[in-house]
């Protein structure tokens, strides 16, 4: 490069004199001013990127702070529903043992309950804590599902059960005559009445005293026009001396159905409804099964 360096021409004015000056620019000053001015460039745009890069943290920083913090609110008022349902969740434990009692079943402690679903584990990490409770809770309330599906099915097989059982008187009257031994009042004699007689007059309607299956309607010696409902388990009620049958052989019936209207058919004294309860083929007091006082007749 020698011999063609650059001649900057440089003029200085002023008011008395003007002169030039020529300053030699060498290559080598050209490269350090150079580099001078790209280190001076660099360092500008540097500490203009930084400056905003950093004013771009400090943002983001506060900003994931108030994040921070909403969340940690947020999740101690999460925690605190948890507690809410998990007091709920025990209420209900408690009421579902009290329905197995009532359905004859043994209550479930609750130790073994929780046993069940392995306890309960506290870690530092919120989230996995929350995960585990919520997890909890799922599996409580499937194991109470099943229990409360399983009290069901044994509160419907005792209700229908209980519907079978006879439990009513079936007729309006006065009961005139008990069960046991009693002169007969045909014969005088000391014999057996297998039933209880309830006075009412010719018409008054007779129920079935339990759900049933009507096994014989019709006439019967002694008993004139009866009734025989089968219950099940070995248990049938009886409803002689009637004046109609309204039910035929087979039917259905249900507790407080009309089934036939009380007369004096058969080996009668006056209009009365003789009325027996036979179990595996053993008349039973028919007054021990009329529990129920509040029923209410059609
Ligand atoms: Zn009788």
């Amino acid at each position: 490069m020698k011999g063609k360096d650059l001649k900057l021409l440089i003029k200085i004015h002023n008011l008395k004199n003007s002169k030039s000056v020529v300053l030699k620019l060498t290559t080598l000053s050209i490269s350090i001013m150079f580099g001078f001015f790209s280190i001076l460039i660099f360092l500008l745009v540097f500490t203009i990127f930084t400056s905003f890069k950093f004013a771009f943290l400090y943002l983001e920083n506060i900003t994931l702070k108030r994040q921070n913090q909403s969340l940690r609110k947020y999740i101690s008022q999460i925690e605190e529903e948890i507690n809410i349902v998990k007091n709920k969740l025990k209420d209900i434990f408690e009421l579902s043992n009290n329905f197995r009692i009532i359905a004859g079943i043994n209550p479930i402690p609750q130790d073994i309950k929780y046993f069940g679903i392995g306890g309960y584990i506290q870690t530092n990490d919120s989230i996995s804590n929350l995960k585990f409770e919520i997890n909890n809770i799922k599996r409580l309330l499937e194991l109470e599902m099943k229990n409360i599906k399983e009290v069901e099915s044994i509160l419907i097989k005792k209700r229908d059960e209980l519907s079978r059982i006879p439990s009513i008187l079936p007729a309006r009257g006065i009961i005139v005559s008990n069960f046991g031994y009693r002169n007969d009042p045909f014969t005088g004699e000391w014999k057996m009445h297998e039933g209880i007689d309830i006075s009412a007059p010719i018409g008054t309607p007779v129920y079935a005293s339990a759900d049933g299956t009507v096994i014989f309607a019709g006439y019967k010696e002694g008993y004139g026009l009866c009734i025989d409902i089968s219950h099940g388990n070995g248990i049938i009620t009886r409803y002689a001396h009637l004046s109609r049958i309204l039910v035929s052989v087979g039917q259905k019936v249900k507790r407080s159905e009309i089934i036939g209207k009380v007369g004096s058919t058969g080996r009668s004294t006056g209009s009365h409804l003789h009325y027996e309860i036979i179990v595996n083929g053993t008349p039973k007091n028919p007054l021990n099964y009329i529990i129920l006082s509040d029923v209410v007749y059609d």
